[in-house]
């Protein structure tokens, strides 16, 4: 049987690993920290009926430019933005994806602070980019001067930061990111794809006068669309101009525009879940602590955990009990994501019942 290894791939993927988080079919899953609460009827009502229209027209192409869909994005996201400072792709991970084929690839580097998200590496990876890492601070934060002297030594090409942090729940100060963009003569991306958890600080904010800075969200958490794969990112209209050179033609397709608009039309239902997962995360963090564990402060929809003897039995056995969350790979922590009030009693009563201090 030919193996991945046979094959005349490029030699800077041979021994590189996928993006693999489990997908498995158990009752309660909280390992990539979806929104686990189900969209409006309502909306999906008014889903269906703009896909139906779609549908009629999928003899041609889509707008290529998708023009109303990046309108209803900047309004959404409001800080004075228009359609021209807006792109999208079909997830953030593709935004990102774009990012790195403009602005990165061969002979150029991506600096990242791990533990981070790991598509970033992944990416960097697939377009050929070096993906270069720097330490954080005690507890994963990033001070102004710890970021800037990163940038100072690697003078990176790109950097990226996470704000809300993934796997950590860590968000950065506005100060940092400002220093970031100061120390770079290069892109700085601030990937915000759980802000809407957060206390409201965001890179928005800074957008103004600052063209090298990329601001990426996402559909898929707050909004409760991961499976209709629609990110985005807002900047200088100049970025999208770059965005293009690299995006095939008519990647979002018409179904997919034309679903992503009838959310957006109805966003205040669409993130009404938000506050109920805040205070489930806010839960989770009080009864992780309450059971011996050491959660982590969040300010998304997910947290991580220290003081855990063998993250790998928990998973194990909390999968066994139908519930499954992530192992991140950083020792003796668990991540979980919050979902619905019973989810997290589930995940929660389970775990007691392993005692796994
Ligand atoms: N950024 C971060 C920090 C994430 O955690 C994720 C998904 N887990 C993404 C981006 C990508 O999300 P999507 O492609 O669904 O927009």
């Amino acid at each position: 049987m030919t193996s991945l290894d046979d094959l005349p791939i490029r030699d800077d993927l041979r021994g590189v690993a996928p993006y693999g988080a489990p997908q498995e079919h158990v009752r309660v899953r909280l390992n990539v920290n979806e929104n686990t609460h189900a969209i409006p009827e309502g909306v999906a009502t008014d889903i269906v009926t703009a896909l139906a229209q779609a549908v009629m027209g999928v003899n041609r192409y889509p707008d290529r430019e998708f023009t109303e869909l990046r309108e209803a994005l900047a309004a959404y996201l409001g800080h004075g933005l228009a359609a021209n400072n807006i792109w999208a792709a079909n997830g953030s991970n593709e935004v990102l994806q774009h990012v790195l084929q403009a602005f990165g690839g061969p002979g150029r580097s991506v600096l990242g602070f791990p533990p981070t998200y790991s598509m970033h590496s992944i990416i960097a990876s697939g377009t050929g980019t070096r993906w270069v890492t720097a330490a954080r601070d005690a507890d994963y934060e990033l001070s102004p001067q710890t970021v800037v002297a990163a940038i100072e030594r690697e003078r990176p090409d790109v950097v990226f930061l996470c704000s809300p942090n993934n796997p950590t729940g860590t968000a950065l100060s506005i100060e940092t990111i400002a220093a970031a963009y100061d120390a770079t003569p290069g892109i700085l991306l601030v990937d915000e794809a759980y802000s809407e958890f957060g206390a409201g600080d965001t890179a928005l904010t800074l957008l103004e006068g600052r063209p090298r800075l990329l601001v990426s969200r996402t559909m898929s958490k707050a909004f409760a669309f991961a499976g209709a794969r629609v990110g985005y990112l807002a900047a200088d209209p100049a970025i999208a101009d770059a965005m293009r050179l690299v995006r095939l033609p008519y990647h979002l397709s018409a179904l997919t525009q034309a679903a992503a608009i009838a959310a957006l039309a109805h966003a205040p239902e669409m993130l009404a879940m938000v506050d109920d997962i805040k205070a489930q995360r806010d839960r989770l963090v009080l009864q992780l602590a309450a059971q011996g564990y050491t959660p982590l402060p969040s300010a998304s929809n997910f947290v991580l955990f220290g003081g855990v003897d063998d993250p790998h039995a928990v998973f194990e056995q909390l999968l066994a009990n139908d519930v499954i969350i992530r192992e991140v790979g950083i020792p003796n922590h668990l991540r979980v994501t919050a979902g619905s009030e019973a989810e997290t009693t589930i995940f929660l009563d389970a775990l007691a019942r392993i005692d796994a201090r």
